[in-house]
């Protein structure tokens, strides 16, 4: 079997280009434009290049985006102030605090200060605890996260008693894929560092999600026949054959993986392009929420 590789890209514009008619939509009737804040304390250059392009994709989606940068000694008073003066600021309908904070910042406390309406990354810990309880909706569901699930119901039609096997447990990415997957019925095992036997857990899934971040870990010996394989991990492995003197891989071997697989999201181009769309998509359902 060669698996159907999952085009998180061309899904992912699918969903821009939605959002953008939408947008168009509320500037002709005269409702505010969305808008999107982004809190950016330090000079991670991960962080920054992640900044700005989520400023781009709201610049062509035609969703306003506000952006407060921060000095990495930015005491917690001051990073709450900031997030305060933007939960008052009525252009702004979304605020996204980058993660990772630096060093000696609560990230906690800095994430339970975002008004809960305007929690568009959705890891304010109340979304979080509604999204982890049972008959309680979340305001927002954390962006990649979302993405993945969206990739999920793009290839099967219902993941109703499907054993699905999360591979991490991080509060950003494992865990909260984990809570959807069980919202969606699925029967779901959650695999960290200290799990035992991973080959054979990951042989019993129907779906498997990695989140790991090392590189090609999970083996096409490791997965059952038929099997859909969503990859969350970017790892940079060194390649001196590209100019960049690098290459991204994801945590699945792919090329032994798509013959044994129905269905898998390739790195690039898979869950990577979800996280922004997800994100414009959850600025503009913030936007609508205050009509
Ligand atoms: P993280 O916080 O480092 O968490 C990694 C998880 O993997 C932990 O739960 C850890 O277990 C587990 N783990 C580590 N080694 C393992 C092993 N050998 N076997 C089984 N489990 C193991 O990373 P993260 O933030 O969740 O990110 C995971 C990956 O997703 C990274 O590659 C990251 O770049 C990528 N990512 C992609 C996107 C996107 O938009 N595409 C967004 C976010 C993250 P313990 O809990 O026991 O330590």
């Amino acid at each position: 079997m060669t698996a159907e590789i999952i085009d998180g890209k061309t899904i992912a514009a699918a969903i821009r280009e939605e959002v953008k008619k939408e947008v168009a939509h509320r500037i002709e009737k005269n409702l505010p434009i969305p808008g999107l804040a982004t809190i950016l304390v330090g000079e991670d250059p991960a962080s920054q290049v992640y900044v700005r392009s989520k400023h781009r994709a709201c610049e062509e989606a035609g969703i306003r985006s506000f952006s407060k940068i921060l000095s990495a000694y930015t005491s917690q008073a001051a990073l709450e102030s900031a997030i305060r003066e933007l939960n008052l600021d009525k252009k702004v309908h979304g605020i996204l605090v980058q993660l990772p904070l630096p060093n000696g910042l609560n990230e906690e406390q800095a994430l339970n200060t975002v008004a809960l309406e305007k929690d568009v990354d959705g890891f304010h810990p109340v979304n979080i605890g509604r999204l982890a309880q049972k008959g309680r909706e979340p305001l927002f569901v954390p962006c990649t996260p979302a993405g993945v699930i969206y990739l999920l119901k793009e290839n099967i039609s219902s993941m109703e008693g499907k054993q699905a096997v999360v591979l991490g447990r991080s509060n950003i990415v494992g865990m909260p894929v984990a809570l959807l997957l069980l919202r969606e019925n699925a029967t779901v095992t959650i695999c960290h560092s200290r799990t035992q036997n991973l080959p054979d857990v990951v042989r019993n899934a129907d779906i498997v999600v990695a989140a790991i971040g090392k590189s090609e870990i999970v083996r096409g010996s490791w997965i059952k026949p038929g099997a859909v394989v969503i990859d969350i991990g970017v790892n940079r492995v060194d390649d001196p054959t590209r100019e960049r003197g690098y290459r991204l891989t994801g945590d699945v071997a792919f090329d032994e993986v798509r013959e044994i697989a129905s269905a898998i999201t390739p790195v690039p181009g898979g869950v990577g392009p979800m996280t922004i769309a997800m994100l414009l998509l959850n600025t503009l359902s913030a936007a609508e929420r205050f009509d």
